[in-house]
């Protein structure tokens, strides 16, 4: 009908193109001004940039998940943005308390290098997100643009010298996805438990977004304190996936969105600091501990 010279073709394709960007169908990172009119309008989206010092204290309950504890089948994709992992199982994974309106049943794990969210200042080097769904909404489609329909768990990795040997068989497949889009690779076992913080008592907890289009708003938030370890080796890994077009997919964080007034609470646990912090407490033990040494030793002789 359209002879590719004519501008009428022309038009043809870039309605084509956009029209695919705006239904959210096609988008990339480092393209965010194309993505759909929420993720540039809303007022309550995410990732954000969380301040300790500024979130406002609260005593939410404990989580209780079940089903957690067990060892699973899954399928690891590579979706040209992420790294997902889908458990093949008829259990159902569900986690209530903590604050959480309902109980929510987990859809799926995905990861984002380096972190979407930023506490205190400080970007991770990996993020996974635990996409669950309200109950009540029988599925994640369902649930998405009901307010509180679906709550992402953040869970935040940080840099430690050593490969953490509980991720070597599930770092080794996605190894094996940086080629194959779409195409998944079974991981028969899975500890769902070790990609959950040992300490899940302390964490942030906000209303926000999803930060992938078309992001939609409602989403509870909750982004644990305590964080799980991993080698600069096993992120690398993740930075070889390969998009759509066959480049590598190094970044796949959405920029920080504006907090608009919006509050971000925070429930201290009551057994640990984050890593981070505790972390930071140790080195500086060690170091009052090396000069009340010296001390001692200089004023001995
Ligand atoms: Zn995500």
């Amino acid at each position: 009908m359209f002879s590719k010279q004519t501008p009428c073709y022309r038009l043809l394709l870039a309605f084509l193109f956009f029209g695919f960007v705006a239904s959210g169908e096609t988008w990339h990172y480092g393209h965010e001004d194309t993505w759909p009119k929420m993720c540039k309008e809303g007022k309550r989206q995410s990732p954000i940039s969380i301040d300790r010092r500024k979130s406002a204290r609260k005593n939410f309950s404990p989580f209780i998940f079940k089903n957690y504890n067990k060892i699973y089948s899954t399928m690891l994709k590579n979706n040209g943005h992420s790294a997902e992992v889908r458990l093949k199982t008829d259990e159902v994974l569900t986690v209530e308390g903590g604050g959480l309106q309902e109980v929510y049943i987990l859809d799926h794990l995905h990861f984002h290098w380096q972190s979407e969210h930023v506490i205190d200042g400080y970007r991770y080097p990996l993020e996974l997100h635990l996409v669950h769904y309200g109950k009540s909404y029988g599925n994640l489609s369902n649930a998405v643009g009901n307010e509180k329909g679906v709550a992402v768990f953040s869970v935040l990795f940080d840099l430690s010298p050593d490969d953490d040997v509980e991720f070597t068989g599930f770092i080794a497949l996605i190894d094996k996805l940086k080629e194959t889009l779409d195409k998944g690779e079974r991981l028969e076992d899975f500890h769902i438990h070790d990609y959950l913080p040992r300490d899940t008592a302390g964490f942030y907890r906000y209303l926000g977004s999803l930060t992938t289009p078309n992001c939609t708003e409602g989403i509870v938030w909750t982004i644990f304190t305590n964080t799980i370890p991993i080698s600069e080796s096993q992120v690398k890994i993740f930075h070889s996936l390969k998009t759509e077009e066959h480049k590598e997919l190094t970044k796949n964080y959405r920029p920080l969105q504006k907090l608009n007034g919006r509050k971000v609470y925070l429930k201290v646990s009551p057994i640990h600091k984050s890593s981070r912090a505790s972390s930071l407490l140790n080195a500086i033990n060690r170091d009052m501990f090396l000069l009340i040494s010296i001390l001692t030793v200089s004023l001995l002789y």
